[in-house]
C-alpha cells in the first residue's frame, strides 16, 4: 500500500495511527458486535464515545469551566450564521476581514444586523493581519479568522477587544499549538482540517453569551438546543465525533499535548520557509512576521511553471499542492497529521524543480 503526502486544505491527513485505530474497530467496536457507523446514538456505548470526546477536548485545549462545547452540523459555513443570530445582541458587530473566509463571514453577519467592517488587508492582498483593529461602541462581538487558509497567514497577536467578546472562526489552526480559550468569547472551528473527516463544526462558547437568541432563531441554529443537549438533541455526526475522539486521543498520549504539537508544527513550517527564503525561483507573498505554520503558500516563476510543479509532484506522491483558485500558484498545507518527511519530500522536490526549470 503506497499512501501519499496530501497537502490538501481540507479534508486532510488523519494520524495513520488513528486510521488504524478506526480500521481494527471497524466491523466491533469495544466487543459491541456493531459498528460506530450503525449504533444507536442513544446507546450506552456510544454515549460513552461523546462524553470522552468532549473531555478529551476539554482538556487538551484547557477550556475552562465557563465555557460550554457544542457538535454542529453544517462545517464552518453555517456557524458564519450561527454567531450572529445568537449573539448579536445589539444588532451591530465587527469583523476583520483578512481573506475569503473572513469575508464570507461577515456578508452572512449583515443579513441579520449592521456589519462594521473595522480592519482589512485587501489592499496588500491579504498578505498581511492589519495591527490597528478597534472595536465600534455599539458592537455585539468582534469576529476574526485566526489562520487564513487561502492566503497563509495568522494573527501573531489577538486584537485587544476590551469588554467587547472576541469570536474567531480557528478552523485551520484549531488544536496546531495551546490557545488561552479565555481570551475569547466564542471559538468556533470545521474539524476537516486539523481534527476530523469532514462533517461537523464545534463550537466553545462562554456561559453567558448563551440564551440571548431572538425567538425567531430556527432550534437547529440556537447554540443552546444542541449545548443543552449535550450536542445529542437530535442525530449527532456520530461517525465524526467518534474521530475525533481518536484524534484527541492520539494527541494526548501519542503527541503528549499541544505544546509538543506546537514545536512539530514550527519544526515543519521552519524548514519550508527557511527552504523559500534560501532561494528566488518561488516566492512566498506573505509578510514575515503573518506567516501561518499550517498553510504555506508560494508561486513559481509561471502560471506554466506553477501547473507543470504541480502535475510533477503528483507523480511523487505529493498531492493537491494547487493553490486556491482566488490566488493561483501552490500551497501546502502542513497540518498536525502531516509528518516532517512529508515535508522534507517536498522540499526535495523543490530543489529539484528549481534546478531542471531555473
Ligand atoms: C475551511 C474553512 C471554512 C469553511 O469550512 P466548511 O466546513 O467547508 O464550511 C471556514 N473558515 C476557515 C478558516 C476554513 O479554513
Amino acid at each position: 500500500m503506497a499512501r501519499v503526502y496530501n497537502f490538501s486544505a481540507g479534508p486532510s491527513m488523519l494520524p495513520q495511527a488513528v486510521l488504524e485505530r478506526a480500521r481494527d474497530e471497524l466491523l466491533d467496536y469495544g466487543g459491541s458486535g456493531q459498528s460506530v457507523m450503525e449504533m444507536s446514538h442513544r446507546s450506552s456505548v456510544y454515549d460513552a464515545i461523546i462524553r470522552d470526546t468532549e473531555a478529551r477536548l476539554r482538556r487538551v485545549l484547557k477550556i475552562p469551566d465557563n465555557y460550554k462545547v457544542g457538535f454542529f452540523q453544517g462545517g464552518a459555513s453555517t456557524q458564519f450564521a450561527m454567531v450572529p443570530l445568537n449573539l448579536m445582541t445589539t444588532g451591530e458587530a465587527d469583523y476583520v476581514v483578512t481573506g475569503n473566509f473572513s469575508k464570507k463571514a461577515a456578508e452572512e453577519a449583515q443579513k441579520f444586523g449592521k456589519v462594521h467592517i473595522v480592519a482589512s488587508s485587501k489592499d496588500r492582498n491579504f498578505t498581511y493581519i492589519p495591527s490597528d483593529i478597534h472595536c465600534t461602541e455599539n458592537a455585539s462581538y468582534l469576529h476574526i479568522c485566526e489562520n487564513n487558509t487561502i492566503f497563509g497567514t495568522r494573527y501573531p497577536v489577538l486584537p485587544d477587544t476590551g469588554e467587547v467578546p472576541l469570536v474567531a472562526d480557528m478552523s485551520s489552526c484549531i488544536l496546531s499549538r495551546p490557545t488561552d480559550v479565555s481570551k475569547y468569547g466564542l471559538i468556533y472551528f470545521g474539524v476537516q482540517k486539523n481534527v476530523a473527516p469532514a462533517g461537523m463544526a464545534v463550537a466553545v462558547v462562554r456561559e453567558d453569551l448563551l440564551g440571548h437568541a431572538a425567538p425567531t432563531v430556527p432550534t437547529m441554529l440556537n447554540y443552546k438546543t444542541i449545548i443543552d443537549a449535550d450536542s445529542m438533541y437530535n442525530t449527532p455526526p456520530c461517525w465524526c465525533i467518534y474521530m475525533m475522539g481518536l484524534v484527541l486521543q492520539y494527541l494526548e498520549e501519542e503527541v503528549g499535548g499541544l505544546d509538543e504539537m506546537e514545536r512539530r508544527n514550527n519544526e515543519k513550517a521552519a524548514l519550508l520557509y527557511d527552504y523559500l527564503d534560501s532561494q528566488s525561483f518561488f516566492n512566498n507573498p506573505v509578510e514575515k512576521p503573518f506567516r501561518s505554520i499550517m498553510n504555506v503558500t508560494f508561486t513559481s516563476p509561471s502560471a506554466e511553471l506553477d501547473k507543470k510543479f504541480c502535475k510533477e509532484a503528483e507523480q511523487r506522491g505529493l498531492v493537491n499542492l494547487k493553490g486556491h483558485r482566488l490566488v493561483g500558484g501552490m500551497r501546502a498545507s502542513i497540518y498536525n497529521a502531516m509528518p516532517i518527511e512529508g515535508v522534507r519530500a517536498l522540499i526535495a522536490f523543490m530543489r529539484e524543480f528549481e534546478k531542471e526549470n531555473g
